[in-house]
């Protein structure tokens, strides 16, 4: 018995021994024991000769029959969570305790089926393996993941090693004739081979016929796939029809020099890699970064920032819809030329009026600057359903980038429990932010201030009177 090893011990990596030299059976053809690591750790022990073997052909028709998935499915799980995998289904049913049962059936029917196509055990039927989690988080990159581990590795690598792995298999049927072996053998062979209407299914999560009356047009071009990727990060509630105009103004580009962004976008990516983001929760890792920002582009604290001025200094081309859906307040693209963009949606509830429409561009160029490609897919929708910790550390950027803490803190210093409305109003005025935004700045630095804690109440119960 020799044992092969596919992939990399420190990425993805699989061991493989077969029990019997050969066999014209499937299940004892493919008999044998598969060990998997994942970062180095042994998250299915190999087990030969300790434990039993198990027929592998299993793991050839899980891999033929969601390969689709594997390819296609790119971004954060469909309900934009943004947990681990091993546990998003228990922060899904802490979620669907105060949903209604119609949605609960939809969101869990999605879910679930996305574990299905992406969890490597289920192809062990009947076998309690643990669980090993395939996701595609971008068209770059892929998480692969267990219960205490987890890697980002480059799609390509992962595809390689699962392709070897299946190849591996399939080998070990290719000169049977029975009817199993031939079917698995044949879709395997074919596991890419789909029309391109049926992968904008997979990529959107959107049904054939809406897919197939919008996309129609686009489905020869190569940005169809990144619009689909989109349509995944916003609920079905809002239909392809309703973000044809943001995929429109998504195509325009401008020849706008790309080097200004493609160089910051290298500098923030570094920067926050410096800044040990593992011991930073995701605020303090977009604070950090709009500070950096300003430096950067020397803006001083004390100033309000001109977002306009720059996007376009950084050749960031932003347009405007009309989309009467108020829970998309925006896109943005980064192109494979590197040109980027952002649309704005004038009716998108964070997005509407000159102060939600700074605070989406302020969001927005935290995804361009270190998302984009990176964490999530080339194109991101400001949506409920998009990725929830990217959406926590960009709206962080967005209110330090707008109202500096450092001036938060020193307004703060002035505050009496009468005078809040007014102070929110005058930080409001002077930088361009939503009272709103201003007050949870103001809330945040009291935190580091030596004040009353009857100041920290005034401004809690602002704060509250302004959501409403
Ligand atoms: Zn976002």
């Amino acid at each position: 018995m020799t044992t092969q090893f596919i992939g990399h011990t420190t990425t993805l990596g699989f061991s493989l021994t077969w029990q019997e030299a050969a066999a014209d059976q499937p299940m004892l053809a493919t008999r044998g024991w598969l060990g998997a690591t994942v970062a180095n750790h042994e998250v299915w022990p190999h087990g030969a000769h300790d434990s039993e073997s198990w027929p592998w052909i299993e793991l050839l028709e899980f891999l033929a029959r969601h390969w689709r998935y594997l390819e296609h499915e790119i971004g954060s799980d469909p309900l934009g969570l943004d947990e681990p995998l091993d546990c998003v289904r228990e922060v899904a049913e802490a979620r669907w305790d105060d949903a209604s049962e119609a949605v609960r059936d939809v969101e869990e029917a999605q879910l679930l089926g996305y574990l299905r196509s992406h969890d490597l055990s289920r192809a062990l039927r009947g076998a309690l393996a643990p669980k090993l989690f395939v996701a595609r988080r971008s068209e770059r990159w892929a998480r692969v993941s267990a219960a205490n581990v987890s890697v980002d590795v480059p799609w390509q690598e992962v595809s390689e090693t699962l392709v070897s792995l299946g190849d591996a298999i399939a080998a070990r049927l290719s000169a049977l004739t029975d009817s199993r072996s031939v079917s698995v053998c044949l879709a395997w062979a074919e596991r890419s081979k789909l029309d391109v209407v049926a992968q904008l299914v997979i990529a959107s999560g959107r049904d054939h016929e809406q897919v197939s009356k919008l996309m129609q047009g686009a489905a020869g071009e190569p940005s169809a796939e990144r619009f689909a990727v989109a349509a995944r990060m916003v609920s079905e509630r809002v239909s392809l029809v309703d973000l044809a105009p943001f995929f429109d103004a998504l195509r325009e580009e401008t020849e706008a020099d790309r080097d200004p962004l493609s160089l910051l976008r290298k500098r923030a990516v570094a920067h926050i890699g410096a800044a040990d983001v593992a011991a930073m929760r995701r605020y303090e890792q977009g604070y950090t970064l709009a500070r950096w920002y300003r430096e950067e582009r020397k803006i001083p604290e004390t100033d309000r920032i001109d977002l306009d001025a720059e996007l376009t200094a950084l050749g960031v081309f932003v347009r405007s819809v009309s989309v009467d859906q108020p829970e998309v307040d925006a896109m943005c693209a980064l192109h494979p030329s590197g040109a980027a963009s952002i649309v704005v949606n004038t009716f998108g509830e964070h997005a509407q009026g000159a102060l939600g429409r700074r605070a989406t561009l302020a969001h927005e160029l935290c995804h361009l600057l270190v998302d984009l490609g990176i964490v999530i897919p080339f194109v991101e929708a400001k949506s409920v359903r998009a990725p929830k910790h990217t959406e926590q550390r960009a709206n962080a950027f967005a209110a330090e980038l707008l109202v500096p803490q450092s001036e938060a803190a020193r307004v703060a210093h002035e505050l009496t429990a009468l005078n809040v409305p007014e102070t929110v109003r005058a930080l409001s005025h002077r930088f361009g932010a939503s009272q709103t935004l201003c007050a949870r700045q103001l809330s945040y630095a009291l935190r580091r201030v030596d004040v009353d804690t009857s100041i920290d109440d005034a401004v809690a119960e602002y704060i509250r009177a302004l959501e409403g």
